[in-house]
């Protein structure tokens, strides 16, 4: 008798709940590109409110809770980035700004860590920027704090620190897209469902780290994370 798939089921990829033992099961990571003002403009780029980009990382590229984080392959210039994410308890499409925080379970910290040099050769030749963004453990991912723990922050420090050393330092009112206008926008291009994450883009200060580093950052009154790069 033949089982029902061929091939054994890929694991379930999930990220701690606090204060609570159930998990969060992730279906897709969506990440905001450029949506503060002052790292578009560290970046070479206007900072007008042009409509929001985005790209993907996966899920199996997290690394769930931080921890010992390898240097990558293939790059020598793998910088941070400290963001809010976001975690989707239901989606759907084309929903409303006014009813898109109904959709959120609780909100993370996260590292969208990102080999530049790849990612600057792609935009260069017009390429996709995924070996620049989506690799493995790209996604250090700290534990969700649901909403009916802390709301929905607007405002709030995004911050990272290297070695103790100040890195980034934002604060989340000075997203050029809030939170319920990525998900209504994200939900126009894409069918949004439970388990989405969505890495809301990173304040200036981005930067280089080297095997050694210990990075510590957080959003104040959402989580923390820290990594150490091995
Ligand atoms: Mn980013």
């Amino acid at each position: 008798m033949s089982s029902k798939y061929v091939i054994g089921i890929p694991p379930v990829i999930s990220l701690a709940v606090a204060g609570d033992h159930g998990r969060f099961p992730v279906h897709r990571i969506y990440c905001v590109g450029r949506n503060y003002a002052a790292h578009a403009v560290e970046m070479g780029h206007d900072p007008d409110r042009e409509p929001p980009f985005f790209f993907q990382k996966n899920p199996d590229n997290l690394l769930p809770g931080g921890g010992d984080f390898p240097y990558p392959d293939k790059t020598e210039d793998l910088h941070y980035e400290l963001e809010l994410v976001v975690a989707l308890a239901s989606g759907g499409r084309d929903i409303p700004v006014a009813s898109a925080l109904d959709c959120v379970f609780g909100y993370c910290v996260g590292l969208d860590m990102t080999r530049r040099d790849l990612q600057g050769q792609a935009k260069k030749m017009g390429r996709p920027w995924d070996v620049g963004k989506a690799f493995d453990h790209s996604a250090p991912c700290s534990e969700i704090v649901p909403v009916e723990t802390i709301g929905h922050p607007h405002a709030g420090a995004v911050w990272l620190k290297v070695n103790g050393e100040d890195r980034q330092n934002g604060d989340l009112n000075q997203m050029i897209w809030k939170v319920p206008e990525i998900i209504s926008y994200l939900s126009g291009l894409f069918t949004l469902a439970a388990g989405d994450l969505i890495y809301t883009g990173t304040p200036a200060g981005v930067g280089a780290t080297v095997r050694g580093d210990t990075l510590r950052g957080g959003v104040t009154g959402v989580a923390e994370i820290e990594i150490s790069v091995v």
